[in-house]
């Protein structure tokens, strides 16, 4: 039966309100269901209590509520959390929560496995199987939002787009996902606190420039010079560094909002002198600061970590250069939960 169900969150609270009244039920039936679906989240039909029971029966027998299952959840000796998410054809993704003194933050996958290649990422070793939709992005940020509350009192403060997957090409679910996430009717979230983070697909960030989005951008630069960056990210051939220069600065022009570039330094790879100098120029062209990131290792160790006095150059050249400059350190790497990592283990 099930595959004549509609998935009822597909449904807008329009569309739900012209189901009722469509049935000789009060449109206001839809505003209830619309409710349950998205603020309260419900799971089954079963748990919209303010509902009759005929009314829940009527929807179970014409609706299907596809949602995601967190399958295995580990802890960090950090106190970060690692979620595998199953969805509702049997593919898992992986979404993370991580804990600080103060804040909260989501870390949530777009796509199961990632269409692009970047050499030194563990997700890019699983080829893209599908899109995730809006709602089992928007599901992940609601898991995390109540593991936060319960083993942290508090609900989530941020988001990144930093698990598995591309999101600029998964755009329009991405951009409807996080418009649930910010809308009253969802979690009313600032998209202040939103971060997408993207290896750089100039077109796309065109389009979101266009749109005048409101969160924040991060891209994965790790080198500013094009013969490197196609060594390890190799679709920087099809978008090179000039179409991505232009883009950003697009994207500042239009949104008024500083870039941030994730970065890595790697031995023997973007150690040098003339790698920062590249990415000071690379700074320039748009208001932004560098995220410098810790590399965690996924496997032979054909890509290391560099030493700290190359990260020491890099964070004197551009600091010398006025441009903000921060380490992150990794988070969760004990449960393969850090940056780069996510490639369903389990
Ligand atoms: N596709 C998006 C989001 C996912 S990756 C993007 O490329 O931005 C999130 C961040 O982790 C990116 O900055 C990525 O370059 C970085 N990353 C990937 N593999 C890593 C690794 N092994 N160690 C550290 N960071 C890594």
């Amino acid at each position: 039966m099930k595959g004549d169900k509609r998935d009822i969150r597909a449904l807008t609270k329009e569309q739900l309100r012209a189901f009722f009244e469509d049935r000789g039920d009060k449109a206001f039936r839809g505003n209830q269901v619309y409710e349950w679906l998205w603020q309260k989240a419900a799971h089954t039909f079963d748990a919209m209590t303010n509902l009759s029971k005929e009314t829940r029966q009527m929807l179970e027998d014409n609706f299907v509520i596809n949602h995601i299952k967190v399958d295995t959840m580990q802890r960090s000796s950090d106190g970060t959390i690692k979620n595998a998410v199953k969805l509702h054809d049997g593919l898992v993704v992986e979404s993370v929560l991580i804990p600080t003194e103060t804040r909260t933050t989501a870390c949530v996958s777009s796509q199961v496995g990632c269409s692009l290649d970047c050499r030194f990422c563990a997700t890019s070793r699983l080829k893209r199987m599908r899109n995730l939709n809006p709602d089992e992005i928007y599901d992940q940020v609601v898991a995390i939002d109540n593991q936060s509350r319960l083993y942290f009192d508090r609900p989530l403060s941020n988001i990144v787009f930093m698990g598995m997957g591309e999101p600029l090409m998964n755009y329009n679910n991405v951009l409807k996902a996080i418009a649930k996430i910010t809308s009253p009717e969802g979690l009313g979230m600032s998209p202040k606190r939103i971060t997408v983070s993207t290896s750089g697909v100039p077109k796309m960030i065109r389009k979101m420039a266009d749109e005048e989005v409101k969160f924040k951008l991060a891209v994965s630069l790790h080198s500013a010079i094009d013969a490197v960056r196609t060594s390890i990210m190799p679709f920087n051939a099809t978008f090179p560094l000039k179409d991505l220069r232009e883009a950003l600065e697009y994207w500042y022009s239009k949104t008024k909002n500083r870039i941030t570039y994730e970065y890595v330094v790697w031995k023997g790879i973007n150690d040098t002198q003339e790698a920062v100098d590249a990415l000071v120029r690379f700074c320039r062209f748009a208001p932004s600061k560098v995220n410098l990131i810790e590399y965690n290792p996924i496997d032979d160790g054909e890509f290391q970590q560099a030493d700290d006095l190359a990260i020491k150059m890099y964070q004197d050249t551009l600091q010398d250069n006025g441009i903000t400059v921060t380490v992150r350190r990794s988070r969760g790497k004990d449960i393969d939960a850090a940056c780069g990592q996510l490639a369903n283990k389990t």
